[in-house]
């Protein structure tokens, strides 16, 4: 995967980044067990969980935003405005929003819940995504995850967007449903492929589960993933959420590429 341009970030979209809390308590278990860095592994002092120098490399997103897709602005605009590309072609979803740009200290990030199974880093990144999707939680009736195949959960063990769902469902107080959503299609790694490719390889490869369709019929859903790049699959699960009669479907991922989309990573 290439890496995301920084040309494409305003400094005005990359907002203060919260602050790293300390606690007594905090403090006390640090020294019975020292806080490991998510990325590096190596000890670093208090509960922000990265070394500085890392944690300085983080980009927050806020406003200006695209309200659709969420793809920062270079300069303030309105509070309605929508990129060229929504405009053009308007995303199946109604908003998606993410905490972070993807880039290389994110991407480790959610390579170490994906591949590594980091649940350490569970309070600090669903915190930061319930920051970032607070105008979409307080509208949500209900947090859906993007599932993965059942042949890959076997294989990997653990879905790292059902465990966002669940701190992002834990600290917003919003009903969770862990499986309203079904993968029917076993589809190949995206990375590397265009952004039609993508479109091509999702296409049809989720659905409403049987049974759970009274759950979604009339709600607004709350998608969550751990990025968003073409917003390929985003779409996919959209469209099978709203063939399902949701009213909307929302979008928050931890990460996403600050590319307009359609432009793959
Ligand atoms: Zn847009």
């Amino acid at each position: 995967m290439e890496k995301t341009s920084p040309g494409y970030v305003a400094a005005s979209a990359v907002r203060d980044k919260p602050r790293r809390r300390h606690s007594r308590a905090g403090g006390l278990a640090g020294l019975i067990w020292p806080q490991r860095s998510l990325i590096t592994g190596r000890e670093v002092a208090g509960p922000g969980a990265l070394e500085p120098e890392l944690w300085a490399k983080l980009q927050f997103l806020s406003d200006p935003l695209c309200q659709r897709c969420g793809t920062p602005f270079d300069i303030a605009v309105d509070d309605a405005q929508v990129c060229g590309a929504c405009l053009a072609n308007s995303p199946v979803y109604d908003r998606a929003r993410a905490a972070l740009v993807y880039g290389d200290v994110s991407r480790d990030l959610v390579l170490g819940l994906k591949y590594q199974g980091r649940r350490d880093s569970l309070a600090l990144l669903g915190g930061w995504m319930t920051n970032a999707g607070a105008g979409l939680l307080a509208d949500a009736d209900l947090i859906v995850p993007v599932p993965l195949h059942y042949l890959r959960l076997v294989r990997r063990g653990f879905n790292q967007s059902v465990w966002l769902a669940a701190a992002i469902s834990r600290s917003s107080g919003v009903d969770l449903s862990v499986d309203a959503l079904k993968r029917i299609k076993s589809t190949p790694i995206q990375g590397g492929l265009s952004a039609d490719g993508r479109r091509r390889n999702v296409q049809g490869a989720f659905r409403v589960r049987k049974g759970r369709e009274a759950r979604i019929r009339d709600k607004k859903i709350l998608l969550i993933d751990d990025v968003l790049t073409t917003g390929a699959t985003a779409e996919a699960c959209s469209r099978a959420l709203k063939r399902a009669g949701a009213s909307c479907v929302d979008v928050l991922t931890l990460a996403r590429v600050a590319a307009p989309r359609g432009i793959p990573i």
